[in-house]
């Protein structure tokens, strides 16, 4: 959504490349109600064609990337008082390329630096071609109780379209270590729309994907974004998209396929069997606090929590931060005690909502109707493509496939409390 608050006070931004070595204010005795942490390893065993996460082909300077985690991780344990995490979540990048005995230590470290709760989600992202019965072993030892496995498709043709390095056969096999070790909960990543592809090879994929028996399934198509090889090649018209038409029947059978398996879609791209939804992007999708430790990773910090960044201007809820991208930088920045940050921001209430709004309705539980203007909401109910159900107002099937168009119009429309600050 391009719509920019006037209401936004950003902190410093430095231009690319730099950062700020920001050190961390302690909270004065407080055990701040910050229960997420995010941790990025940005390693990967060669650059995909269509990403843009902060990831890197290679595994160079990893031991000091790692060691540097951990640091940053204790500083934050510092800072807010040794909170206690009821999730954390190790994405990437690919942390399951790098040494398994760094997953343990950096779990290590994190249960040094803040407490957990006795039914903790720990998720750690993993790709087929680095994940073996050994490698798994050690990560549920170390906590690991929630695997997120980079699956993209169980169709050789697909996998080698998207430059992805392993093949059917090896997802297959790592799929079969990971229940083997005893990993309770396993999401498989999927992505739709590829070029080249049918909706009958997507059909195919997500059948197997049911039958198994994976706990979660993210379903996401392939969008081309501008600073990726892909979209250069896009442009050159070396590779024809799908039409526009085809990826929303293939989203619409998407719903039916995984519903009818006994998965719920509670977020418009995530599927879960009943009790296996992922807590950890549930605190994203409703707008709570998170810290972040890592190269690229952003947080949000609730203005209770937020001092430890900077005193908290009068009437914002939070801050959002964002780290530094290059590893060089964030390695030396943090063995001289400092976070890399490259910038900050203060909310508004108004940015706040509407994030709320577009995050909420893409969920089951939908959003509170106290935080839409009715006038706005009323056409989407008799199109059928909203519903109230109790006090929130959520989106129907029909509306899910339509949902950026929604968003837009309701975000367009703040009701009066927000409106009037
Ligand atoms: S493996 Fe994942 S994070 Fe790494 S480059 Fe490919 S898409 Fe990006």
């Amino acid at each position: 959504m391009a719509r920019k608050s006037r209401f936004a006070l950003a902190g410093p931004l430095p231009l690319a490349g730099e950062y700020m070595p920001l050190k961390l204010n302690p909270l004065a005795g407080a055990r701040p109600g910050c229960s997420a942490l995010y941790i990025h390893i940005p390693f990967c065993e060669h650059r995909c064609a269509y990403c843009d996460f902060t990831a890197i082909g290679g595994i160079a300077r990893a031991k000091e990337y790692m060691a540097a985690l951990r640091r940053e991780i204790a500083l934050w344990g510092e800072a807010v008082g040794h909170c206690e995490l009821r999730t954390i979540f190790i994405g990437g990048g690919t942390p399951s390329f790098v040494d398994p005995r760094e997953i343990h230590e950096l779990l290590a470290a994190c249960r040094s630096a803040f407490s957990f709760s006795p039914d903790i989600e720990i998720t750690m992202e993993a790709n087929p071609s680095s994940t073996t019965f050994e490698r798994a072993r050690i990560w549920r030892e170390s906590g690991v109780n929630r695997l997120s496995m980079g699956i993209q498709s169980f169709d050789d043709r697909v996998l080698k379209r998207l430059g992805r390095v392993h093949t059917a056969d090896r997802a297959r096999e790592a799929y079969e270590a990971v229940r083997n070790v005893g990993i309770p909960s396993v999401n498989g990543d999927f992505i739709g729309g590829v070029w080249g592809s049918t909706r009958e090879m997507w059909r195919t994929s997500l059948s197997e994907a049911v039958r198994m028996g994976f706990d979660h399934l993210s379903c996401y198509e392939l969008i081309i974004e501008e600073s990726t090889p892909l979209y250069g090649a896009v442009q050159r018209g070396e590779i024809a998209l799908r039409p526009e038409n085809d990826l929303a029947a293939e989203l619409e059978e998407t719903r039916a396929l995984l519903t009818a398996a006994g998965y719920v879609q509670y977020e418009v791209s995530n599927f879960a069997r009943p009790g296996h939804e992922c807590r950890h992007n549930r605190v994203y999708w409703q707008g709570d606090a998170y810290l972040a430790c890592g190269v690229g990773s952003h947080g949000y910090l609730e203005s209770d929590v937020a001092g430890v960044i900077e005193a908290t201007p009068p009437g914002s809820p939070g801050c959002r931060f964002w780290h530094v991208e290059g590893i060089g930088a964030y390695i030396d920045a943090i063995r001289k005690g400092s976070i890399p940050i490259r910038g900050w921001e203060w909310i508004s209430v108004e940015e706040k909502w509407m994030e709320l709004v577009m995050l909420q309705l893409r969920c089951q539980e939908g959003v509170l109707d106290t935080l839409l203007d009715p006038d706005a909401v009323e056409p989407f109910i008799e199109q059928g493509m909203l519903e109230h159900r109790g006090d929130r107002v959520v989106s129907t099937a029909r509306g899910m496939l339509v949902l950026n168009g929604i968003i837009e119009a309701l975000v367009g429309h703040p009701p009066a409390t927000v409106a009037n600050g």
